[in-house]
């Protein structure tokens, strides 16, 4: 994968860092981190300023939760700050092992590994499973780490049009291998928050006797009455042979986990080299970990999910009846399709001179001509936070021609 797609057709890559840093500036890609003061909340000061936040992934506001902050301090007491080692080492806690159990019973499955990121787990679990001679079926919209763990695999990589699936279905006609088959997929497209299509993903694996792994980052939590995400609400969340998560957005913690039959997390606990050649996650995490999973198993959890589809439902309707496209949003991410990149940074610096901080999505992270503000609401915020940003949102877009 090519990180300098800021290159013009037959432009040769610069000698120094200089030059290509100005070109990025020059082309308006150039990235830059907010400083977020205080914790993180549905309010946060951005850059010094106190603002309605509108771009976390802490869509249940579980990373302010004093059950988990309670939680992570009293593991410290107990076990201390760090793991010291790798799991098959000496790393291997006993609250490493409960995490998991716990895991493996919310979504049902035989077993379940814990990785130290959603990075570190896609860029584990994929090269562990395919190899040379395997191919793997991967969306194009597919999360990075899915794609560097498919390029790290050795594996031949077949990327399929995104939720195309009889295009998916001639590819699989077409590349055979005496090899294994891998499907992967988002279970919400991180930067269009559409659902995958599980169900005919499903069928699909079942007549080629492919696997299928999904990556339920921003589902865990949210989706489905229960929270186990988009496997749950499409009704197949016993056919899904390896269940990604994290545990770093909707759960307020850190950290990632497969969930897979006892076989799979057995295999995968020997091969996957994120899991095998890295320090384990700390105590403090992992007693966050399972103190959000209960949470998202209690009637506040599920109060929590429906206010969130409440506070959904409202602002892609207000976004929708301003005139802007939310690009087949179909969850709690709701993109505002832009177009180029300098207008969408535009659009990101007005709104946070106005007090809202969305922020904007450009190349290389969505293809070029789609930048977005990228939209993520959150249980905690108020009907009146969403509507005092669609007020803002409809006058700078107009202001901005983007309606
Ligand atoms: N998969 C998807 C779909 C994601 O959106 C992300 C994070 N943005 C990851 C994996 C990586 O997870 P983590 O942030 O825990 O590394």
């Amino acid at each position: 994968m090519c990180y300098k797609r800021y290159l013009l057709k037959g432009e040769t890559v610069s000698k120094s860092f200089a030059e290509e840093l100005e070109i990025l500036k020059a082309r308006g890609l150039h990235r830059k981190m907010r400083r977020i003061a205080g914790s993180q909340g549905s309010r946060v000061v951005v850059d010094g300023k106190d603002s309605l936040l509108l771009c976390s992934n802490n869509y249940l506001g579980l990373a302010g939760h004093p059950r988990l902050a309670e939680a992570a301090i009293s593991a410290v007491e107990r076990y201390g700050t760090s793991s010291g080692a790798s799991r098959l080492v000496s790393g291997n806690m006993e609250l490493h092992a409960l995490l998991e159990e716990r895991i493996a019973r919310f979504k049902g499955t035989g077993a379940a590994l814990v990785f130290n990121s959603g990075y570190a787990a896609n860029s584990g679990i994929i090269p562990a499973l395919a190899g040379k001679g395997d191919m793997v079926f991967s969306d194009r919209l597919n999360h990075a780490s899915i794609v560097d763990g498919c390029l790290l695999s050795r594996a031949t990589m077949v990327r399929y049009p995104h939720n195309d699936i009889a295009a998916l279905r001639r590819l699989l006609e077409r590349h055979q291998t005496a090899g294994r088959r891998l499907i992967v997929t988002d279970g919400v497209f991180s930067m269009d928050g559409d659902l995958a299509r599980l169900r005919e993903l499903v069928e699909l694996k079942r007549e080629f006797g492919a696997l299928l792994m999904v990556d339920d980052a921003h589902g865990t939590g949210v989706l489905g009455a229960t929270g186990r995400g988009s496997a749950e609400v499409q009704g197949v969340l016993e056919s899904v042979d390896i269940h990604m998560g994290t545990l770093g957005k909707a759960l307020g913690s850190f950290g990632a986990y497969a969930a897979a039959s006892e076989e799979i997390v057995d295999y995968l606990a020997n091969h996957a080299r994120s899991f095998i050649f890295s320090t384990s996650l700390p105590p403090a995490v992992l007693a966050a970990s399972l103190a959000a999973i209960d949470l998202i198993d209690s009637p506040e959890g599920a109060a929590l999910r429906q206010q969130l589809d409440r506070n959904t439902v409202f602002f892609r309707e207000g976004l929708s009846a301003a005139g802007f496209d939310t690009m087949g949003s179909e969850t709690q991410i709701v993109p505002l399709f832009v177009g180029g990149a300098e207008q969408t940074m535009a659009f990101t610096a007005r709104l946070l001179e106005e007090g809202v901080f969305a922020q904007g999505i450009r190349p290389p992270t969505v293809p070029a001509g789609t930048c977005r503000l990228r939209c993520t609401l959150m249980a905690t915020h108020t009907e009146d936070d969403l509507a005092g940003a669609l007020e803002r949102m409809a006058r700078i877009g107009r202001e901005l021609e983007v309606v």
